[in-house]
């Protein structure tokens, strides 16, 4: 029986597949590599980072357009004043994040990512954090949360496809600079058991659900759902899980951390939406890590997040039907009205790898 239903599954996935595909098709179904290099020289422009004054341009659009991208957002970070001008560059670094998989792209997408990490991994380990909560964008969902007594992370994955993913070496690194790593599901691009061992190896913490990764064991593995009753003390923090899932198929966890004065959710994969009215009715969260793909907009307004950082955006192992590019999450937030300027309801923050942003505590 539970094969037939596992079948059925399968069959129904299959067939959604099939009809997004011809429906939907991806971003940039059907446009050719000149066509791809056209769009982004025109959000580039648009973002005013055309013909730039002293950077170097190799000729190729590829690497330009990261590079002039990347640029632009390192010149214009994500403070909350530079809406318009970074979803510009977000809209342009998206169309090489996309474009077709060969070396080149693999060699160029790889050593942007690589160079991401290595800036965000050497902050996160050297940031003092006095008061509220300081988050880096890692890839995928993975976000890593600091606050003056804890540093954690959620949903590390090294990233892959292009050449040059997190290292060993850069996991190390990572892992001696977090207290603990939480992982909301076991799907392959929301956890990474070489990173969950350098934690356990360095004497660090992992949370994780009871069900998956059954070779993790000792004191320092939590599971929930568990025995023990919530909230948990881990590294310092208190964690409230809220199992919920993904699709029919998955079962995820939801975490919420009160750390730096605050409390901090992350989505994960989550699409059960009625969580988050249980969730509303026992937490005033004020950090919401979102997932742009699994229905955004109902879960900020389910748990009414002060901040929300939008995540999952081009998980690029992903077919490109099925991945969620930065234009697709700007579309959703305006339709939402979740744009500047900001009022008193839930302000947003959308970043690139390795990129941060800062929120105040309660008192500030
Ligand atoms: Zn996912």
């Amino acid at each position: 029986m539970k094969k037939q239903i596992a079948g059925a599954a399968v069959a129904a996935l299959f067939v959604a597949g099939l009809v997004i595909w011809l429906v939907y098709g991806g971003e940039y179904a059907g446009e050719s590599p000149s066509d791809l290099e056209n769009i982004a020289r025109r959000r580039l422009a648009e973002a005013g980072e055309i013909g730039g004054a002293t950077r170097v341009k190799t000729g190729d659009w590829l690497v330009d357009t990261l590079e002039a991208s990347l640029h632009g957002l390192e010149t214009h970070p994500s403070n909350g004043s530079n809406w318009a001008r970074r979803r510009k560059l977000l809209e342009a670094i998206d169309v090489p994040i996309n474009a077709r998989k060969n070396d080149a792209w693999r060699r160029a997408v790889g050593s942007v990512f690589r160079r991401q990490m290595d800036k965000a991994i050497t902050e996160i380990s050297t940031a003092r954090i006095t008061g509220g909560v300081r988050i880096w964008r890692m890839y995928n969902m993975g976000f890593v949360v600091k606050s003056a007594e804890a540093t954690v992370g959620f949903d590390i994955h090294p990233g892959w496809v292009f050449d040059n993913p997190m290292d060993e070496a850069q996991q190390k690194r990572l892992a001696g600079a977090l207290d603990a790593a939480f992982v909301s599901h076991w799907h392959a691009d929301h956890c990474s058991r070489p990173l969950l061992k350098q934690m356990l190896a360095a004497g660090k913490k992992i949370v994780l659900l009871d069900s998956v990764a059954k070779e993790f064991t000792g004191e320092n593995v939590f599971r929930i759902p568990g025995k023990a009753a919530l909230p948990l003390r881990v590294a310092g923090v208190s964690v409230y899980g809220y199992t919920g899932r993904q699709f029919p198929t998955a079962r995820n966890n939801v975490y919420i951390v009160r750390m730096g004065g605050l409390t901090v959710m992350h989505q994960g994969d989550n699409d059960k939406t009625p969580l988050y009215r249980e969730i509303a009715t026992e937490h005033k969260v004020d950090v919401l890590l979102g997932n742009c793909w699994a229905k955004l907009t109902t879960c900020i307004e389910g748990v009414s997040p002060r901040l929300t950082i939008t995540g999952h955006e081009n998980e690029i192992k992903h077919p490109s039907f099925l991945r969620s590019g930065y234009p697709r999450t700007f579309r959703e937030l305006d339709d939402a009205k979740l744009a500047p300027p900001w009022g008193d309801g839930p302000q947003v923050r959308v970043l690139f790898w390795g990129e941060h942003t800062d929120w105040p505590g309660a008192s500030v």
